[in-house]
């Protein structure tokens, strides 16, 4: 998606440790009717395939997900990271690893809000190594449901977590695919 291209190099900043802040319009102060148009794209190459909901994990993720799930007008439930009171019952869960805080935490969903006749639309702002969107592939199909397919908006292809799914053969689908970057280098883009 060229827009998002364009947004990513005028209001992008490169961190080192192949860290993009984004912050600026995508997942701090969020552009909502960029977010739209960014989730009408999604919705388009997802509309033949059956999705029924629309999943990600808190919280960067969240606006996006919901956009898209509204374009495509199915439901939106996101994985929470921390076991709270309000979340009981039956939990399908996931162990994933943060690329950006450098940790592990468990990603949980009410077992009744995935149900084995859904299918699944992933949906996250970024994907880095991929740990993220195989927790939440994981985490929906031990809950007997079946995954459409994973979107995002930003792939760090450098970072080939987007291919090794695709060679797995999950349909991932990003608005914008960066093969480089580096804080003084630039950003190069990947054109399929
Ligand atoms: P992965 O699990 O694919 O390694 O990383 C994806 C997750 O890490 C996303 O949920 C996203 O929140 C975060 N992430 C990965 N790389 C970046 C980045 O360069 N910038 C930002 N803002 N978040 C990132």
């Amino acid at each position: 998606m060229r827009a998002l291209e364009e947004k990513i190099l005028s209001e992008g900043r490169v961190l080192e440790g192949g860290v993009l802040q984004v912050g600026a319009f995508l997942n701090q102060l969020v552009d909502t009717a960029f977010t739209r148009e960014m989730a009408d794209d999604i919705a388009s190459a997802f509309a033949g395939d059956g999705v029924t909901k629309v999943l990600t994990v808190e919280t960067s993720g969240i606006m996006i997900a919901f956009a898209t799930a509204a374009a495509l007008g199915v439901p939106m439930v996101f994985a929470k990271k921390n076991k709270t009171s309000n979340l009981d019952g039956n939990l399908l869960t996931a162990e994933i690893h943060s690329f950006t805080h450098n940790n592990t935490y468990t990603a949980a969903v009410c077992a009744d809000y995935i149900r084995p006749d859904d299918k699944i639309l992933i949906v996250d702002d970024f994907l880095a190594n991929g740990e993220a969107l195989r927790g939440l592939i994981a985490l929906v199909r031990s809950g007997g449901a079946s995954v459409a397919g994973c979107a995002v908006q930003i792939e760090k292809g450098f970072q080939r977590g987007g291919d090794s799914l695709r060679e797995s053969g999950v349909k991932v689908y990003s608005l914008a695919i960066i093969d480089e970057m580096s804080p003084d280098g630039g950003i190069v883009f990947r054109h399929p």
